[in-house]
């Protein structure tokens, strides 16, 4: 105990530490230093108090054995390191090497440069979201992307919301509110963080009435559900899984017969919902939205930011009528969404009117369409890129596999790929991994037969210097 009690005397005070930091960093001029020097004090503050506390809790555990494990010359180094952590900021730049097109983890989509460009301008300026130009008066940003939509689902009209679990929302409470709505058990779905759809629903006051089995539904179930208190159909498309073997859904052309024999609502949630048919590159022909309207879904609703490639957003096209009663619920208020994603999602809709562009530009389409081929001739250039920077701190290999769309579309459809391997001479590619996660910018691998493995899929030309300057650094780590 006394033993102890002379260790923590030993810890340095606050004062003391935030001197030497700034003395040790004063003449440096990397990230970790500039991050440092220009952090607030109070943030400087706690992360050096919670540094030394860390420190506290080692000696407890008995994993310091003398005063001067605790001198700051020898800690100096991981206190840098570490106050540069603790005093960046929580959200920052991952470089995505793991060959998942929309990475929920990562935050789904990457943003074309025209959508960038066009939040940018939102973001350093005043904007007509709200602005009536002909009269100077009060205008509605719930109608500004009507006729844009309008034009590439060939819908009524649209309204854009926070995202595709608020459309959801919306619609259930705009129109099944107290009521009854019908939905095959095959499509009770959860997208992923613990989050079912069924359960969005029912938070709204619908009924769900449940028909079918989980592997087959058929026309006869829903006709047979239908009573005095149904408002809808609901079919929700079951993007993150997969039913092989014995299965039968209704096509939705059949479903929207049977709903307005009954004078009901077919409600269309597409999840990933696309512009564009990507059957082309191997993938199953997953219904479009504009196919979707075309076969009589009264609403379609889908997300901004899975396979189309915008920001956050859900998407509600549809007849007139009743967007018109969307916009018309006071929920919508709390629902809708900001300039920025608007400045956004309208650059990156724009792109899609001619589809060789959208294809071109929009980096979560254009990376679905890569080739092996393509990705081949990447993966050996930026594997020639690692080279020069690590030496013979580790070896390179390529090899095929295969990348995933992700975000919930296209389960179990795997997309060609190569992969750029590094197998370090000095430590576990597990190790390189979790030191690759500590780098600013992280950098997210994934681990194959025993190496570190990089997607070009998913990547960035232009990041390959800084990817081999990281993986540079990290592999000679472990041979110092
Ligand atoms: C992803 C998904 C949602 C939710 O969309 P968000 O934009 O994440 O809110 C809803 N329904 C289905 C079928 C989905 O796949």
């Amino acid at each position: 105990m006394s033993a102890h009690a002379e260790l923590f005397r030993a810890i340095p005070s606050t004062d003391k530490s935030l001197e030497a930091l700034r003395t040790a960093l004063e003449d440096r001029e990397d990230e970790e230093a500039l991050a440092i020097l220009t952090a607030p004090h109070i943030l400087l503050r706690e992360a050096v108090c919670a540094f030394w506390e860390g420190m506290r809790t080692r000696i407890r555990a008995g994993r310091v054995q003398s005063a001067d494990e605790l001198s700051l010359a020898t800690c100096l180094p991981k206190l840098v390191h570490s106050v540069a952590r603790a005093t960046s900021p929580a959200l920052h730049r991952v470089i995505n090497a793991s060959g998942v097109v929309i990475h929920t983890n990562t935050g789904r989509s990457v943003l074309a440069r025209e959508a960038a460009a066009a939040l940018q301008l939102a973001a350093s300026g005043y904007t007509t979201l709200e602005l009536d130009t002909a009269t100077g008066g009060r205008g509605s940003r719930n109608a500004l992307l009507s006729p844009l939509l309008r034009m590439l689902t060939g819908a009524e009209d649209a309204l854009v919301v926070n995202n595709n679990a608020a459309g959801v929302l919306l619609v259930m409470d705009t129109f099944c509110r107290g009521r009854e709505a019908i939905i095959s058990r095959g499509e009770l779905v959860e997208i992923g963080g613990s989050f079912r759809i069924p359960d969005v629903m029912r938070a709204t006051g619908v009924t769900l009435k449940e028909v079918g089995t989980t592997n087959r539904t058929h026309a006869e179930d829903y006709e047979a559900a239908i009573c005095e208190e149904t408002a809808a159909i609901v079919r929700v498309h079951t993007s993150n899984f997969r039913i092989v073997g014995f299965h039968k859904a209704v096509e939705t052309s059949e479903l929207a017969g049977i709903a307005h024999q009954k004078g009901l609502l077919l409600i269309n949630d597409l999840g990933s919902g696309s512009l564009i048919d990507f059957s082309g590159t191997g993938l199953p022909g997953e219904p479009t939205v504009q196919q979707s309207v075309t076969q009589g879904s009264d609403l379609v609703l889908f997300s901004g930011d899975k396979l189309l490639g915008g920001p956050q957003a859900g998407l509600i096209v549809g007849k007139a009528e009743l967007i018109a009663r969307l916009r018309r619920n006071p929920l919508l208020r709390a629902l809708r969404c900001d300039k920025l994603v608007y400045a956004a999602l309208e650059a990156t809709l724009r792109l899609y009117l001619d589809p060789a562009r959208a294809r071109e530009k929009v980096p979560t389409v254009r990376a679905i369409f890569a080739t092996q081929e393509e990705l081949g001739k990447r993966a050996a250039i930026l594997s020639e890129r690692i080279r020069e920077q690590a030496g013979d701190a580790c070896t390179l290999s390529l090899r095929t596999d295969s990348s995933r769309c992700g975000g919930g579309a296209f389960p179990e459809y795997p997309l060609p790929t190569v992969l750029c391997c590094v197998q370090p001479a000095a430590m576990q590619p597990d190790t390189l991994r979790t030191l690759l996660l500590d780098q600013r910018p992280v950098l997210l691998g994934r681990i194959e037969d025993n190496a570190f493995c990089l997607d070009v899929r998913t990547l960035q030309d232009e990041d390959f210097p800084v990817i081999a300057r990281l993986i540079g650094r990290a592999v000679h780590q472990g041979q110092a």
